[in-house]
């Protein structure tokens, strides 16, 4: 159904990162399947609470998923060529995404680290790739090895670490019901994965325990 609306990517797979999304989003038709939502629950989408539901959903789809239409490498592409070869970390990076599975919200914070190979980017440019990967439908184990490949991949770094703790809405406030649990996943690459002590040295730092 939704690819009637998605021309593959210049790598031309399914998955949501090497697709390219030309067409903007379909206002009308989201509002007329928010109304359908409303009908089928025996709702009244005429009255008055209700009227301009269908309208303020689909404004708040089209900011929540506005990283569909934007490429996450863009920020990357301006880099400086420095000699620092130590490790480069952005913690506690917030982010808001929504779930693939329920499309309801998981939020948290992201920890992104790199060493660099002879270039670095703006830290705020990091923060900007988390924002647009996370305005996507996803699900954060997907989200976590994105961000690590991105890096890897346009930076040309000797490694990268991503570390990601979230809270799943769709835990806390349906099926299990269990809202105080925050999902932690890890991604690491190059120097992370080949040297315990770098990945400890990240870990130590993302944890506060480096003074
Ligand atoms: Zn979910």
């Amino acid at each position: 159904m939704m690819n009637d609306r998605v021309k593959p990517g210049r790598r031309g797979a399914n998955h949501p990162k090497e697709r390219e999304l030309t067409a903007p989003v379909d206002h009308a038709r989201l509002q007329a399947a928010v109304r359908e939502i409303l009908v089928a629950l025996g709702e009244d989408p005429d009255r008055e609470g209700l009227r301009e539901t269908p309208a303020r959903v689909a404004r708040m789809y089209e900011e929540m998923f506005s990283g569909l239409r934007k490429d996450p490498a863009e920020p990357l592409q301006k880099t400086f060529t420095e000699k620092y070869d130590e490790m480069v970390l952005v913690k506690d990076i917030r982010f808001e995404s929504l779930c693939e599975h329920h499309l309801l919200p998981f939020y948290g914070k992201a920890h992104v680290a790199y060493l660099p190979n002879g270039k670095i980017v703006g830290l705020s440019k990091l923060a900007r790739v988390v924002e647009i990967i996370s305005r996507r439908p996803q699900v954060q184990e997907r989200m976590t090895e994105e961000l690590a490949d991105l890096l890897m991949k346009e930076l040309d770094a000797r490694g990268v670490g991503v570390v990601i703790e979230a809270s799943h809405t769709c835990m806390a406030i349906r099926g299990i019901r269990k809202a105080n649990a925050i999902c932690t996943t890890s991604a690491m690459r190059g120097g992370f994965k080949e040297h315990p002590a770098t990945r400890s040295e990240f870990m130590a730092l993302i944890h506060g325990r480096w003074r």
